[in-house]
């Protein structure tokens, strides 16, 4: 049987505080069949509280997650958002590993490792990034790498806490380039991902785990991606900025 699906919205270095109330309120004037899909939103950190508050009233199903954490608990870390910070805000969920993180901030596997722990350790659930990048690909080593980031990022994670997490499968030259990995190669990897993961864990583990494409998805291409067994959601950047668009998007799931 097929997992429920996710549909997460990250929102990057976008909207301030009213835009963000303006989208939460339109997307709450909308029909969103929760047994079928859920749905998250990932806002910048300035934008957390108040959407928290906001969605307790009108969207008590949505999801609610921060882009990134960093991994030390509290202290001389200017500048720094800390777990128990998201938490408290009323979010449950960070994105870690995101390649734009990776790429302008140079975090590598074992700062997504560190950080994963400190996220788990104050009971946040993660949505894991990783993916190759054109170089990758073209050198044909894209299994490869995507599955070592996988391996070195869920470094001593054990079974208790594997099922807060959620991988995203983002090939980076697929993000916000309107390019997109075909269905087939999209499934492909995520079935080699399913494979790593029964590995390292077990098969309950791999066939729970849900498994979500990113990069350049949007109305057009949803259905053919969600289509395929091993996809189970999108991970959305450009296309969650626009309310309709990102709703067309969910709207997959309301046939
Ligand atoms: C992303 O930021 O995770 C992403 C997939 O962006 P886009 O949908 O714009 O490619």
């Amino acid at each position: 049987m097929k997992r429920k699906a996710l549909i997460a919205a990250n929102w990057k270095m976008n909207k301030d505080i009213n835009e963000s109330l303006i989208f939460i309120n339109r997307l709450s004037d909308k029909e969103i069949d929760y047994n079928k899909v859920d749905v998250l939103i990932a806002p910048p950190f300035t934008s957390l509280y108040c959407i928290s508050c906001e969605i307790k009233k009108k969207l008590p199903n949505l999801l609610l997650s921060a882009q990134n954490i960093y991994f030390e608990k509290e202290g001389a870390f200017t500048g720094e958002i800390s777990a128990k910070m998201v938490g408290s805000t009323g979010a449950t969920f960070t994105i870690l590993g995101h390649s734009e993180r990776r790429q302008y901030f140079k975090e590598d596997d074992e700062i997504i490792n560190k950080k994963i722990k400190a996220a788990l350790d104050f009971n946040l659930n993660i949505i894991l990034c990783i993916g190759e990048n054109i170089f990758e690909r073209e050198a044909d080593v894209a299994t490869e790498v995507v599955l070592s980031q996988l391996g070195r990022s869920l470094k001593d994670i054990n079974n208790d806490f594997i099922n807060n997490i959620v991988i995203a499968y983002e090939p980076v030259w697929a993000i916000g380039t309107g390019k997109t990995a075909s269905s087939e190669d999209a499934n492909d990897m995520h079935s080699k991902i399913r494979g790593k993961i029964k590995d390292l864990y077990n098969y309950d583990v791999a066939e729970n785990i849900k498994i979500l494409y990113g990069g350049s998805v949007k109305p057009e291409n949803i259905k053919e991606l969600m289509n395929k067994e091993h996809i189970d959601g999108a991970l959305v950047g450009g296309a969650s900025l626009d309310v309709e668009k990102f709703y067309k998007i969910i709207s997959f799931y309301n046939q």
